[in-house]
Protein backbone atom coordinates (compact mmCIF):
# COMPACT_ATOMS: atom_id res chain seq x y z
CA UNK A 1 0.00 0.00 0.00
CA UNK A 2 3.02 2.67 1.13
CA UNK A 3 5.17 1.39 -2.16
CA UNK A 4 1.93 2.09 -4.36
CA UNK A 5 1.34 5.54 -2.89
CA UNK A 6 5.24 6.41 -3.17
CA UNK A 7 4.94 4.82 -6.99
CA UNK A 8 2.17 7.35 -7.59
CA UNK A 9 3.80 10.24 -6.27
CA UNK A 10 7.37 9.73 -8.74
CA UNK A 11 4.53 9.40 -11.52
CA UNK A 12 2.56 12.59 -9.94
CA UNK A 13 6.12 14.41 -9.59
CA UNK A 14 7.78 13.12 -13.23
CA UNK A 15 4.95 14.62 -14.77
CA UNK A 16 5.21 18.10 -13.04
CA UNK A 17 8.74 17.92 -13.90
CA UNK A 18 8.15 17.54 -17.78
CA UNK A 19 5.86 20.12 -17.68
CA UNK A 20 8.43 22.49 -15.83
CA UNK A 21 11.14 21.70 -18.73
CA UNK A 22 8.58 22.89 -21.03
CA UNK A 23 8.27 26.06 -18.80
CA UNK A 24 11.91 26.41 -19.16
CA UNK A 25 11.51 26.33 -22.90
CA UNK A 26 9.00 28.97 -23.03
CA UNK A 27 11.02 30.70 -21.15
CA UNK A 28 14.23 30.87 -23.38
CA UNK A 29 16.02 28.21 -22.44
CA UNK A 30 17.54 26.28 -25.17
CA UNK A 31 20.50 24.26 -24.63
CA UNK A 32 18.96 20.50 -24.96
CA UNK A 33 22.29 19.39 -22.75
CA UNK A 34 20.40 21.70 -20.17
CA UNK A 35 16.79 20.89 -20.59
CA UNK A 36 17.84 16.81 -20.47
CA UNK A 37 19.61 16.93 -16.99
CA UNK A 38 16.16 19.23 -15.86
CA UNK A 39 14.26 16.26 -17.02
CA UNK A 40 16.32 13.94 -14.74
CA UNK A 41 17.10 15.58 -12.18
CA UNK A 42 14.62 15.27 -8.86
CA UNK A 43 14.37 18.25 -7.45
CA UNK A 44 11.79 17.66 -4.92
CA UNK A 45 14.24 15.32 -3.19
CA UNK A 46 16.65 18.57 -2.66
CA UNK A 47 13.81 20.48 -0.11
CA UNK A 48 12.12 19.52 2.64
CA UNK A 49 9.35 17.46 2.01
CA UNK A 50 6.86 19.85 3.39
CA UNK A 51 7.33 21.90 -0.09
CA UNK A 52 7.94 18.89 -1.85
CA UNK A 53 4.45 19.89 -3.53
CA UNK A 54 5.92 23.03 -5.19
CA UNK A 55 9.16 21.69 -6.17
CA UNK A 56 8.63 21.98 -10.02
CA UNK A 57 7.48 25.02 -9.47
CA UNK A 58 9.11 27.71 -11.39
CA UNK A 59 10.23 29.75 -7.69
CA UNK A 60 12.99 29.69 -5.61
CA UNK A 61 12.24 28.26 -2.54
CA UNK A 62 13.58 28.01 0.98
CA UNK A 63 16.17 25.72 2.45
CA UNK A 64 17.96 26.01 5.92
CA UNK A 65 19.84 29.01 7.37
CA UNK A 66 18.00 31.39 6.07
CA UNK A 67 18.71 30.01 2.38
CA UNK A 68 16.99 29.37 -0.93
CA UNK A 69 17.24 26.90 -3.25
CA UNK A 70 17.55 28.96 -6.72
CA UNK A 71 14.19 29.17 -8.92
CA UNK A 72 14.90 26.74 -12.00
CA UNK A 73 14.91 29.22 -14.56
CA UNK A 74 18.26 30.95 -12.85
CA UNK A 75 19.73 27.40 -12.62
CA UNK A 76 18.74 26.82 -16.14
CA UNK A 77 20.22 30.20 -17.28
CA UNK A 78 23.78 29.99 -14.85
CA UNK A 79 24.18 26.60 -16.70
CA UNK A 80 23.65 27.46 -20.02
CA UNK A 81 26.29 30.62 -19.71
CA UNK A 82 28.45 27.68 -18.65
CA UNK A 83 28.37 26.14 -21.79
CA UNK A 84 29.01 22.81 -20.05
CA UNK A 85 30.85 20.28 -22.10
CA UNK A 86 30.73 16.52 -20.88
CA UNK A 87 33.84 15.99 -18.89
CA UNK A 88 34.31 19.39 -17.93
CA UNK A 89 36.08 20.72 -14.88
CA UNK A 90 33.44 22.84 -13.07
CA UNK A 91 33.49 24.52 -9.13
CA UNK A 92 29.77 25.77 -8.25
CA UNK A 93 30.52 28.58 -5.22
CA UNK A 94 27.47 28.11 -2.67
CA UNK A 95 26.13 24.12 -2.67
CA UNK A 96 22.85 25.31 -0.98
CA UNK A 97 20.56 22.16 -1.58
CA UNK A 98 23.04 21.06 -3.94
CA UNK A 99 20.87 20.99 -6.85
CA UNK A 100 22.40 22.58 -9.02
CA UNK A 101 25.85 20.16 -8.60
CA UNK A 102 23.39 17.41 -9.45
CA UNK A 103 22.44 19.77 -12.26
CA UNK A 104 26.17 19.80 -13.39
CA UNK A 105 26.85 15.90 -12.70
CA UNK A 106 24.29 14.83 -14.76
CA UNK A 107 25.56 16.58 -17.67
CA UNK A 108 28.45 14.83 -17.26
CA UNK A 109 30.92 17.52 -15.74
CA UNK A 110 33.71 16.88 -12.68
CA UNK A 111 32.14 18.91 -10.24
CA UNK A 112 33.41 20.81 -7.33
CA UNK A 113 31.28 22.44 -4.98
CA UNK A 114 31.99 24.70 -1.71
CA UNK A 115 29.13 26.01 -0.06
CA UNK A 116 30.04 27.88 3.52
CA UNK A 117 27.62 26.86 6.34
CA UNK A 118 28.18 22.88 7.61
CA UNK A 119 24.47 21.84 8.20
CA UNK A 120 24.09 22.31 4.18
CA UNK A 121 27.16 20.66 3.14
CA UNK A 122 26.08 18.15 5.28
CA UNK A 123 22.89 17.60 4.09
CA UNK A 124 24.08 17.86 0.52
CA UNK A 125 26.60 15.73 0.50
CA UNK A 126 23.81 13.60 2.28
CA UNK A 127 21.65 13.57 -0.77
CA UNK A 128 24.15 13.68 -3.85
CA UNK A 129 25.33 10.49 -2.38
CA UNK A 130 22.27 8.95 -1.85
CA UNK A 131 20.94 9.75 -5.77
CA UNK A 132 24.27 8.47 -7.35
CA UNK A 133 25.29 11.99 -7.99
CA UNK A 134 29.75 12.15 -7.22
CA UNK A 135 30.66 15.73 -6.39
CA UNK A 136 33.59 16.93 -4.74
CA UNK A 137 32.19 18.65 -1.94
CA UNK A 138 34.14 21.47 0.46
CA UNK A 139 32.96 23.37 3.11
CA UNK A 140 34.40 26.56 3.31
CA UNK A 141 34.90 30.28 1.90
CA UNK A 142 34.05 29.79 -2.06
CA UNK A 143 35.08 33.54 -2.71
CA UNK A 144 38.67 32.08 -3.01
CA UNK A 145 38.47 29.21 -4.83
CA UNK A 146 39.64 25.54 -4.56
CA UNK A 147 43.19 25.99 -5.81
CA UNK A 148 43.57 22.46 -5.27
CA UNK A 149 41.93 21.48 -8.25
CA UNK A 150 42.38 24.25 -10.40
CA UNK A 151 41.81 25.46 -13.45
CA UNK A 152 38.82 25.31 -14.30
CA UNK A 153 36.51 24.93 -17.25
CA UNK A 154 33.45 27.34 -16.09
CA UNK A 155 32.70 27.93 -12.66
CA UNK A 156 29.47 29.15 -11.63
CA UNK A 157 28.72 31.34 -8.07
CA UNK A 158 25.54 30.41 -7.11
CA UNK A 159 25.17 33.85 -4.47
CA UNK A 160 25.31 37.55 -5.63
CA UNK A 161 28.70 39.11 -5.38
CA UNK A 162 29.66 43.18 -4.74
CA UNK A 163 32.36 42.63 -7.26
CA UNK A 164 33.94 40.05 -9.55
CA UNK A 165 36.32 37.60 -7.40
CA UNK A 166 39.54 37.86 -8.63
CA UNK A 167 40.19 34.54 -7.09
CA UNK A 168 37.96 32.61 -9.48
CA UNK A 169 39.07 34.85 -12.61
CA UNK A 170 43.00 33.04 -11.65
CA UNK A 171 41.19 29.55 -11.79
CA UNK A 172 40.03 29.60 -15.02
CA UNK A 173 41.48 27.42 -17.86
CA UNK A 174 42.36 29.39 -21.07
CA UNK A 175 38.58 29.54 -23.09
CA UNK A 176 37.14 29.22 -19.29
CA UNK A 177 34.13 30.34 -18.30
CA UNK A 178 33.09 32.60 -14.86
CA UNK A 179 28.98 33.10 -14.37
CA UNK A 180 28.94 35.20 -11.92
CA UNK A 181 25.64 37.59 -10.73
CA UNK A 182 27.22 41.06 -9.43
CA UNK A 183 25.33 43.65 -7.86
CA UNK A 184 24.11 45.73 -4.58
CA UNK A 185 22.52 43.12 -1.73
CA UNK A 186 18.73 43.41 -3.52
CA UNK A 187 19.35 43.06 -7.12
CA UNK A 188 22.18 41.47 -9.45
CA UNK A 189 23.38 41.43 -12.95
CA UNK A 190 24.49 37.97 -14.29
CA UNK A 191 28.29 38.57 -15.77
CA UNK A 192 30.18 35.98 -18.03
CA UNK A 193 34.16 36.43 -17.92
CA UNK A 194 35.60 34.44 -20.31
CA UNK A 195 39.47 33.77 -20.17
CA UNK A 196 40.94 34.44 -23.60
CA UNK A 197 44.43 34.34 -22.17
CA UNK A 198 46.75 34.98 -18.94
CA UNK A 199 45.53 38.40 -18.52
CA UNK A 200 42.53 38.43 -21.33
CA UNK A 201 39.15 38.06 -19.94
CA UNK A 202 36.20 39.27 -21.74
CA UNK A 203 33.36 40.71 -19.81
CA UNK A 204 29.33 39.84 -20.93
CA UNK A 205 26.67 41.20 -18.61
CA UNK A 206 23.17 39.47 -19.10
CA UNK A 207 19.47 40.31 -17.35
CA UNK A 208 18.89 40.87 -13.58
CA UNK A 209 18.28 38.01 -10.97
CA UNK A 210 18.26 38.57 -6.99
CA UNK A 211 20.70 36.17 -5.11
CA UNK A 212 21.23 35.45 -1.51
CA UNK A 213 24.34 37.36 -0.73
CA UNK A 214 27.98 36.30 -0.99
CA UNK A 215 29.96 36.25 1.88
CA UNK A 216 33.29 35.52 2.42
CA UNK A 217 37.10 37.67 1.89
CA UNK A 218 35.96 38.45 -2.11
CA UNK A 219 32.25 38.78 -0.94
CA UNK A 220 30.00 40.96 1.85
CA UNK A 221 31.25 40.90 4.99
CA UNK A 222 28.59 39.01 7.45
N1 LIG B 1 23.29 26.39 -5.80
C1 LIG B 1 22.39 26.36 -4.67
C2 LIG B 1 21.89 27.73 -4.34
C3 LIG B 1 21.96 27.96 -2.88
S1 LIG B 1 21.80 29.64 -2.35
C4 LIG B 1 21.27 25.36 -4.92
O1 LIG B 1 21.20 24.80 -6.03
O2 LIG B 1 20.51 25.09 -4.01
C5 LIG B 1 23.51 30.13 -2.27
C6 LIG B 1 24.36 29.41 -1.26
O3 LIG B 1 25.63 30.07 -1.24
C7 LIG B 1 23.86 29.43 0.18
O4 LIG B 1 23.72 28.12 0.64
C8 LIG B 1 24.98 30.19 0.95
O5 LIG B 1 25.18 29.67 2.24
C9 LIG B 1 26.17 29.94 0.06
N2 LIG B 1 27.28 30.89 0.19
C10 LIG B 1 27.25 32.23 0.36
N3 LIG B 1 28.49 32.73 0.40
C11 LIG B 1 29.35 31.69 0.24
C12 LIG B 1 30.76 31.55 0.18
N4 LIG B 1 31.60 32.59 0.28
N5 LIG B 1 31.29 30.31 -0.01
C13 LIG B 1 30.49 29.22 -0.13
N6 LIG B 1 29.14 29.29 -0.06
C14 LIG B 1 28.57 30.51 0.10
Amino acid sequence: MWNQKKTQNERIFNKRREALVDELVSKGIQDERVLKAFAEVPRHKFIDTALSHRAYEDSALPIEMGQTISQPFTVAKQTELMDVEPGDKVLEIGTGSGYQAAILCAMGAKVYSIERHQILYDRSRDILKQLGYRAELKCGDGTVGWSAYAPYDAIVVTAGAPVVPEALKAQLEINGRLVVPVGDESKQAMYRITRHGDDDFEEERFSIFKFVPLIGKEGWSK
